[in-house]
């Protein structure tokens, strides 16, 4: 299982993370604390997170190569019907 974590340390608890997430595995703190992972097993690894966060705070481990893979044929697909 994919494994989240959060580096508090680089984290600016802008909550941006926990906004781009569909499933519900992150959640903001109040003034700017850093966002916590509260539940890693909703993990899709979509990597949104990932791919939002400006403080390069979070990782994943043990991704699963081909839920990834299903996730970005899946976007493929959204993309050539939209242009
Ligand atoms: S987007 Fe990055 S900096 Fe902002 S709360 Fe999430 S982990 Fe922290
Ligand atoms: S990879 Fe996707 S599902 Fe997993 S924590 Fe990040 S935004 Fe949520």
């Amino acid at each position: 299982m994919v494994k989240v974590t959060i580096n508090e340390e680089l984290c600016k608890g802008c909550g941006m993370c926990a906004d781009v997430c569909t499933t519900e595995v992150l959640e903001k703190q109040s003034d700017f604390k850093p966002t916590k992972v509260i539940k890693e097993e909703n993990c899709i690894e979509c990597l949104s997170c990932l791919e939002i966060c400006p403080a390069y705070a979070i990782e994943h481990e043990d991704l699963t190569p081909t839920r990834r893979f299903h996730v970005e044929s899946k976007v493929i697909e959204m993309t050539k019907k939209i242009v």
